[in-house]
């Protein structure tokens, strides 16, 4: 028998299994056969048969994901993680996330916090919400996570994603503790962060901070006024009271801290947000947690790779490189990595490939598993109220894509709230992007809907949908999609419009014409192009507009339609911003009768 542990991965055969446990395939089936289970040497083993058989002959066993132990080792060989010795770690800024319950003023003091403290010469830029901001203050930077509420903070805690360094927990000094304050009280003590606790609102009339210090108190937050150890400060984020010396004891807990990286090095940190830009393609917000990214790495995140093409920060400009506690805007990845995603920079960019393209097919390979098990159980939205007064649980099996991650996770968090004693959800995939071929083999696998927010099937997803009866359901608006899942659930979901798409074209050239225009020089790939067609935009099967086709040209000559395999000229309303490669179709729509 041999030694130690011996490593199995999951879904082998009784033919791969055997010989490493110096048996043969035969063997593992005659036992399996022994125990009621019926298999054939070369047929997927379940955990449990696996774990049974190992049993059996007293060997212990390690179930691994397919490409898990190439993973490791191929990580192994790149990233022997150098131990850090003492004389490199220099301070860093700590990275400070703000939680407490609905309406207590958080997104308000984070919007205060950056209005006033922006670091100095890039005042006037434009901000936008990369997830995270830097602040100087007394000279000292601090890194603020810009996704007020536990939400984002859980989220990374589960994947193991630990960035934040501290918590300001905000409570309203009308309002008190608060079901969501203790939640983000247990959040932090389970991260094992310090506490700084902002009581807000101390502008209110019937404010009582002296009650929220007591309410604090039994929560085991005990203020160091009464002899405890929580930092507690009275804020008006309104009418900006308080505000600095919230700062000023956040630099005190980081020094207590001791918050030290190494500077040098190749970078690693943790993806914050990512999304697919329609003009930047797949764009990472990052927080760099040692070393130094800089344009030119070549980075792996999760199963996306790519060389850093730019880096931004919170102003939208350009940086040449990020230091540790740094979040940036990262351009370059082949695809969208996942929040909470570890990213590292490698030697060469073929080693971030290979890693990407294992971890890819690992990531599938878990799919697809997931998705055999969940298989049988699942409804058809259209079938789910039939089910509930067969008084049967009915599970409805979705796979959600949508434009954002923001938006994906906001669509799961309402479809979560749909949820209730006969109604269960199983979310089989969800993922940033156009719906492809692979989430129809997904759906068809496990008779799940596929539901796209803001974005669209490509051709191969609609024909093979059609041909495995796979239903797919676009929306665009969130509240849409909430009303026919709670229709569904009552029987009344509402006769579906169907689009017939009519057209397909790709946008090969633009021209400028003045007055009149971008016009895009097309070829017809499918069906007919027809003036007055109800039209949209894809990039990358993500919808970046709507509109109506104005004008319909061959060579020059206004025409009423164009055939497949034809060039034309299209001239759209008020969009200007086409580009070479978009896709554009035209449809109709139309009812699909209820059966
Ligand atoms: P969040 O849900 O915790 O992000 O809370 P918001 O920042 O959105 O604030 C909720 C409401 O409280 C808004 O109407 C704010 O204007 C108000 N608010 C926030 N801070 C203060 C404050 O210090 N004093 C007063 N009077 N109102 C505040």
């Amino acid at each position: 028998m041999p030694d130690g542990e011996v490593i199995v991965e999951r879904g082998s055969t009784a033919q791969e299994l055997g010989p490493k446990l110096n048996r043969s395939g035969a063997d593992v089936v005659r036992f399996l056969f022994q125990q009621g289970e019926m298999v054939t040497t070369t047929q997927s083993l379940s955990d449990d048969m696996i774990e049974l058989f190992a049993a059996e002959l007293g060997a212990s066993v390690r179930l691994v994901d397919p490409g898990e132990e190439k993973e490791a080792e191929l990580q192994a060989k790149y990233f022997d993680d150098e131990e850090e010795d003492d004389d490199s770690l220099r301070p860093r800024p700590p990275v400070v996330t703000v939680m407490g319950h609905v309406d207590h003023g958080k997104t308000l003091l984070l919007d205060r916090i950056r209005e006033t403290n922006v670091v100095a010469g890039e005042a006037g830029g434009i901000t936008q919400h990369i997830g995270a901001y830097q602040v100087v203050y007394q000279d000292q930077r601090i890194t603020f996570i810009d996704t007020p509420g536990h939400e984002a903070f859980t989220a990374m805690r589960a994947r193991g994603a630990e960035v934040t360094d501290i918590v300001i927990l905000v409570v309203a000094a009308d309002d008190g503790v608060m079901p969501q304050t203790v939640e983000a009280i247990n959040h932090a003590k389970g991260a094992d962060v310090p506490i700084i606790v902002a009581i807000n609102k101390i502008d209110r009339d019937n404010a009582d901070p002296n009650r929220v210090m007591q309410e604090l108190s039994n929560q085991g937050l005990v203020p160091e006024a009464w002899g405890g150890d929580t930092i507690m400060v009275e804020i008006s984020a309104l009418q900006n009271f308080g505000v600095d010396d919230l700062l000023e004891q956040v630099l005190v807990v980081a020094e207590l801290e001791e918050l030290v990286a190494n500077p040098e090095g190749k970078a690693r940190g943790i993806v914050l947000e990512a999304n697919l830009d329609p003009g930047k393609g797949p764009v990472a917000t990052v927080i760099v947690q040692s070393g130094t990214l800089r344009t030119g790495d070549p980075t792996v995140a999760g199963a996306a790779w790519g060389r850093v093409k730019a880096l931004l920060d919170e102003n939208g400009d350009q940086v040449k490189e990020a230091a540790p506690s740094t979040p940036v805007q990262v351009l370059g990845f082949d695809a969208v990595p996942s929040a909470g995603d570890e990213f590292r920079v490698t030697d060469k960019p073929k080693t971030a490939r290979d890693i990407a393209e294992q971890r890819g097919e690992r990531y599938r390979a878990a799919d697809l598993r997931r998705t055999s098990s969940a298989t049988g159980t699942g409804a058809k939205l259209e079938d789910i109220f039939e089910q509930i007064q067969r008084g049967e649980t009915a599970s409805l099996n979705l796979v959600l894509k949508a434009d954002t991650q923001g938006s994906l996770e906001a669509v799961t968090e309402s479809l979560r709230k749909l949820e209730r004693e006969e109604v269960k959800l199983s979310f089989i995939h969800r993922a940033v992007g156009g719906i492809t071929e692979n989430d129809v083999t997904f759906a068809a696998a496990s008779n799940a809907t596929i539901i796209g927010f803001n974005v669209r099937p490509d051709r191969g997803a609609r024909e093979l949908a059609e041909q495995h009866d796979v239903e797919i359901r676009t929306y665009e608006i969130i509240y849409k999609l909430i009303e026919d899942i709670e229709a569904a659930m009552v029987g009344m979901l509402a006769p579906e419009y169907e689009e017939v798409i009519t057209g397909e074209a790709e946008v090969r050239e633009i021209f400028r014409v003045p007055r009149v225009g971008a016009i895009a020089g097309c070829y017809v790939r499918h069906g007919v192009i027809t003036r007055g067609s109800k039209v949209r935009f894809l990039r990358d099967g993500v919808i970046i507009w709507k509109g109506q086709i104005t004008s319909l040209r061959r060579f020059k000559e206004d025409v009423r339609e164009v055939h497949e395999n034809f060039e034309c000229g299209i001239g759209l309303s008020n969009n200007q911003d086409l580009r070479e490669g978009d896709l554009i179709e035209t449809f109709d729509e139309r009812e699909i009768p209820r059966t």
